[in-house]
């Protein structure tokens, strides 16, 4: 596989460190808030990498921590923890927000189809590690104390900025809310690893160190976890473009000196969803969930399909006309996947073989997933059988995660359900949804309607209008949906 490493800035073949093996961490969700769709934007292409790489055979080792202690509101160590920010809003506990938060975005990944890390932390859970690397960064020199936190000191380092290639203004996020600086920091880029001191002495969780009873700071967090599930070379981190700077530099920089020697080989970082006035964040107050998705009568697998449309690495627009076209284009896949014969022919397997190193060519191409999604396309154009085309639908649907043929069987039982149910009277026939006691409604107003019995006929509409129930009129009859 091609895969554009941003520590390297160049797409480069794919490498392990050890052969078929890869250890991926991805930087989890701070659970203060709903995770937004900006959010969700990097854990779904996030997947399907993930799964890209395990049906290129690869055996993986997926670890995501869970943000609840440590993260401030600005992302260069000042202002207040996230956690207790999310907890004063709604007057709960910060535990009992990490849980909530933790389950609702879960639960919006179950809906995305975004499948869950082998490993999930909470980043409470490894306060010893923290504590260990932070004592050795000490005794290393690479670390200092002041005004009662611990400090990585980045002048120690040669070469600290990796990721100097990003767009200033993805830069500039950890100021972005015009915070003060820490007078304690010898450097401008330094980083608290433990806090002991802080302006908010209000912070809810403390634990003892070496260094007084405090927290850890945000960046420690994913170096540590990862160390503790992935070992000491990982092959593969990921996160949305605003990690890179200073959240991946941060821990590219105390991970090394703490292990001396390189850390992680590959850097995968996804670009922003970004509405028509900017970036989608939490920190403007007005953001788009699943759940509003969801409420507005949208399909959350239509808005992964948005998703693969377009290139990880390219910004994208949201706004509910570009969901629509989604919707409509993902709809008219299903429907044509529908219409295929699952009893038609035998699996041809020379076809088969063909399609699939062409998707995992195309995909291989720095996860080319709108190319990913055209394969489906011209398995649906190729001159071969419905049975092969069904297998490799499903065979490249192991790394969409569109629920293809699921939703295309739905499909085909819905409309047989219509057709059968389907009432023909005197040339007039009604289809809907296959609720004969409907059809039957329906095909009454019809009589009514042609014996001039008015309101008969209004009484049958408005009666099924209360139910939910609209009618269409089609060419030779009618049809209803429940809308
Ligand atoms: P957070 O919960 O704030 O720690 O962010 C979770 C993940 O979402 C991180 O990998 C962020 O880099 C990523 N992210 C934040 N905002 C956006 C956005 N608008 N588009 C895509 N990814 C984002
Ligand atoms: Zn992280």
């Amino acid at each position: 596989m091609y895969l554009y490493n941003s520590a390297t800035h160049r797409k480069e073949e794919f490498k392990t460190h050890t052969p078929g093996r890869v250890e991926m961490y991805t930087c989890g969700p701070t659970v203060y808030h709903f995770a937004h769709i900006g959010n969700l934007r990097s854990y779904i292409m996030e997947d399907v990498l993930e799964k890209y790489l395990r049906y290129a055979g690869y055996d993986v080792n997926r670890v995501m921590n869970i943000t609840d202690v440590g993260h401030l509101s600005s992302d260069a160590d000042t202002g207040e923890d996230k956690m207790l920010k999310g907890a004063r809003r709604e007057h709960k506990t910060v535990m009992e927000i990490a849980q909530y938060y933790t389950d609702a975005f879960f639960e919006d990944c179950r809906k995305l189809n975004i499948k869950r890390p082998d490993v999930v932390q909470p980043a409470t859970g490894c306060i010893d590690e923290y504590i260990a690397i932070v004592t050795r960064l000490l005794d290393k020199g690479y670390a200092y104390q002041a005004g009662g936190n611990v400090y990585f000191d980045t002048s120690k380092l040669d070469h600290y900025y990796v990721f100097n290639d990003h767009d200033e203004e993805d830069l500039a996020v950890g100021v972005r809310e015009g915070v003060e600086e820490d007078t304690n920091k010898r450097n401008k880029n330094d980083f608290v690893l433990w806090f002991t001191k802080s302006k908010f002495e209000d912070q809810a969780l403390k634990w003892d160190s070496p260094w007084g009873v405090g927290y850890p700071g945000w960046h420690i967090e994913c170096s540590g976890i990862s160390m503790k599930y992935n070992g000491e070379y990982l092959d593969l981190h990921c996160g949305g473009v605003d990690n890179a700077f200073p959240h991946h530099t941060n821990e590219i920089a105390q991970s090394e000196s703490y292990l001396g020697h390189p850390w992680c080989g590959h850097w995968f970082h996804v670009h922003h969803l970004n509405t028509t006035s900017g970036k989608m964040s939490k920190s403007k107050g007005e953001f788009l969930t699943v759940s509003l998705l969801e409420e507005k009568g949208y399909d959350p697998l239509a808005y992964r399909y948005f998703c693969l449309q377009s290139h990880y690495r390219k910004a994208l627009v949201f706004s509910y006309e570009n969901l629509d076209n989604a919707v409509a284009a993902y709809q008219k896949l299903i429907g044509r996947i529908a219409a295929l014969n699952p009893q038609e022919g035998e699996r041809d397997e020379t076809v088969f073989q063909q399609y699939r190193e062409r998707f995992l060519e195309q995909m291989g191409n720095d996860l080319n997933t709108s190319m990913g999604v055209t394969s489906v396309f011209d398995v649906l154009k190729a001159k071969t059988n419905d049975a092969t085309k069904l297998a490799l639908i499903g065979d490249f649907d192991q790394v969409l995660s569109l629920s293809l043929l699921e939703k295309a069987e739905a499909k085909r039982v819905e409309d047989a359900k219509a057709k059968a149910s389907a009432q023909t009277t005197g040339g007039y026939t009604v289809t809907g949804e296959g609720d004969p006691e409907v059809d039957a409604l329906v095909m009454q107003r019809y009589e009514a309607k042609k014996a001039k019995n008015f309101a008969e006929a209004d009484r049958i509409r408005d009666e099924l209008k209360a139910r939910g129930i609209e009618i269409i009129d089609t060419k030779g009859g009618a049809t209803w949906k429940r809308v």
